[in-house]
């Protein structure tokens, strides 16, 4: 073990892994690496492996735009900024302006440590003089860096590092590096579906080794990975799947929020993808806060928009309305909101993750009463078919999305999705059967009315399973105009000189994009094609299946790239 490491190694290890696109290869190189690093060392090299200082739940991002890193090359290269600005425009990524202007050196400067509580510093720096401190920061960091260092750097604050590491590749390599097989990474990533802060799993399983996290419980504080539900692709075959009694629950459409009720008396919200959205909802806060009196816990539900004037629900674009930074008091009028709470987690210290369901939903019931803006999510227990199936036709009635079927004496399975929650919506009745939640990965620049812009976008599924997506269809169609003249604005911020190695097509766009944003399309066929991918190795045909005839239908930016729908979901409705 070294007690000093230098930044140099990190950047040399970050230059294998861009080079490469086949996870096995990625293992290798991270079980070797982090074979020789404290645990300390660990925890920061796997944070800057993502491209953060700190789990994503913390919030602070570096969010330094381009002009800003503009600014600190220029300041720390004694150089002017049209000079770094016209360098930008040839190259387009100012890693690569960072690169040529740093100074070859044989030995790096900067150690480990430099460099992870600068960057700490860049992230948090907030108030006045916070942009001035950023840009001395950072032009600090990069006189001092190596070429390949500060190329890293700039990537790292600008949110553009897309090493391509996964997070279950990252979990097989720390397991090779403890154990020397990567078998073990189901034990890490069960600890990490529980407390999802990369850098604090990989700094306990170096120091108490990978067993210690087979255990892991909830903390107050930080969001549980969710549980999420398989879909049924008809009612009436849920007891093939299901052995036991089930809920079967309304299916709100808003947004899923997981509420913790802290040891100090306050609450945190998050939504699904780990943001913490407590400041956006003051209302919900004070009514479960009311709801709770004193005890603490974790608790997840729906929160849906409410028609003021009438008390009825609101489809999911009206609440988010409510994702905002200003005048949220306002909005708690206009479009206030309710939460129909349908489980808890952890109860005063006690984690319920292994209790089964029927015991979580007593005690959820026992100890939230509704007030408000807190209700239970309306079920009923059953193990009769036919019981099923009307309470499902009443949930459509009522304006259900549909019903969640879960089985009574399942654990709440963080992170994974599985047949324990099955969910069954009304527009399943229809063609496909269900919409898809796809990654945008490429654009085809638009002509005629569409010149300017991009005429239709390249979409992929991810199977999180290889940490890869693949292109399911080319989507044009159902964009407004407006929507489509804002396209790039939305979308280059992604951008990316040649396909990325953890996306599978054969297609060629006019322009890639890494895979970040999600959106949600409708098709009216799926069929096998030779150049797209998704599924392909689940046919037994050549080619991948191919979405036929999509129709774009909204962003879902509650979504990150790899929640998407999976290869083996557009399989199963091939099917
Ligand atoms: P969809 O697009 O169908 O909402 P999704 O991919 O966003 O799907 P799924 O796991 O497939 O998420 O569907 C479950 C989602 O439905 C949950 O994440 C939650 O937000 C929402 N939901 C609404 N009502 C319930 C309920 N009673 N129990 C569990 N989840 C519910």
């Amino acid at each position: 073990m070294n007690p000093q490491i230098m930044f140099q190694n990190v950047a040399e290890v970050f230059g294998r892994l861009e080079e490469t696109s086949a996870n096995t290869e990625m293992v290798g190189i991270l079980g070797d690496f982090f074979s020789d690093l404290t645990p300390e060392q660990g925890r920061k090299v796997a944070y800057l492996l993502r491209g953060e200082v700190t789990p994503d739940y913390e919030g602070p991002e570096f969010g330094l735009a381009s002009k800003l890193v503009i600014r600190s090359l220029a300041f720390g290269k004694n150089r002017s900024q049209e000079e770094i600005e016209q360098m930008f425009n040839e190259h387009g990524d100012l890693g690569t302006v960072a690169r040529m202007l740093a100074e070859n050196k044989e030995q790096g400067e900067l150690t480990l440590d430099d460099v992870f509580s600068e960057l700490t510093e860049i992230a948090f720096a907030e108030g006045e003089g916070s942009q001035e401190r950023k840009i001395s920061l950072l032009s600090d960091l990069v006189s001092r860096a190596t070429p390949q260092e500060a190329k890293y750097i700039v990537r790292v604050v600008l949110g553009t590092l897309r090493l391509g590491v996964g997070d279950m590749t990252f979990l097989q390599g720390l397991s090779t590096a403890l154990t020397g097989d990567k078998k073990h990474k189901k034990i890490l990533e069960h600890g990490f579906n529980v407390l999802p802060d990369i850098g604090a799993i990989t700094e306990q399983a170096m120091r108490e080794g990978v067993e210690s996290l087979a255990n892991e419980e909830p903390v107050s504080g930080v969001p549980v990975r969710v549980m999420l539900a398989g879909r049924l692709k008809e009612i009436g075959r849920v007891f093939e799947h299901i052995d036991n009694p089930v809920h079967v629950e309304y299916k709100y459409d808003g947004e899923r929020v997981q509420a913790h009720l802290l040891p100090d008396g306050g609450v945190k919200l998050f939504s699904r993808r780990h943001e913490d959205i407590t400041s956006q909802f003051p209302d919900l806060v004070t009514d479960l806060k009311d709801s709770f009196h004193g005890d603490q816990a974790i608790v997840e539900g729906e929160i849906v928009a409410i028609d003021p004037e009438t008390g009825d629900l609101q489809p999911f674009q009206k609440l988010m309305q409510r994702r905002r930074k200003y005048n949220i008091e306002e909005y708690i009028d206009k479009i206030p909101v309710k939460a129909f709470l349908f489980d808890m987690l952890a109860f005063n210290g006690e984690s319920f993750l292994q209790k089964p369901l029927r015991y979580r939903k007593t005690v959820l019931e026992e100890r939230f009463p509704e007030n408000k803006g807190v209700k239970p999510a309306k079920y009923i227990t059953t193990h009769d078919l036919g019981e099923v199936e009307s309470f499902f036709a009443e949930a459509a009635d009522w304006g259900a999305e549909g019903v969640i079927v879960k089985d009574v004496e399942s654990p709440y399975q963080a992170g994974s999705r599985g047949y324990n929650w099955l969910k069954f919506k009304r527009d399943y009745r229809t063609e496909l059967g269900d919409t898809f939640d796809v990654v945008v990965i490429g654009a085809i620049y638009g002509t005629g009315r569409r010149t300017g812009t991009y005429g239709s976008l390249l979409v992929a599924t991810y199977d999180p399973n290889e940490e890869k997506y693949y292109s399911l269809t080319k989507v044009g169609a159902g964009f407004t105009d407006e929507g489509l003249g804002n396209l790039p604005e939305r979308l280059n911020a992604d951008k990316i000189d040649q396909k990325p190695g953890n996306v599978v097509t054969k297609m060629k766009p006019d322009v890639w994009f890494y895979p970040n944003q999600v959106i949600e399309i409708e098709g009216a066929e799926l069929t096998v094609s030779p150049t797209h991918t998704s599924a392909q190795e689940l046919l037994d045909e050549e080619g991948g299946l191919a979405l036929r005839f999509p129709r774009f239908l909204r962003w879902r930016e509650d979504k990150r790239a790899d929640q998407a729908t999976t290869p083996q979901e557009v399989y199963n409705l091939y099917r």
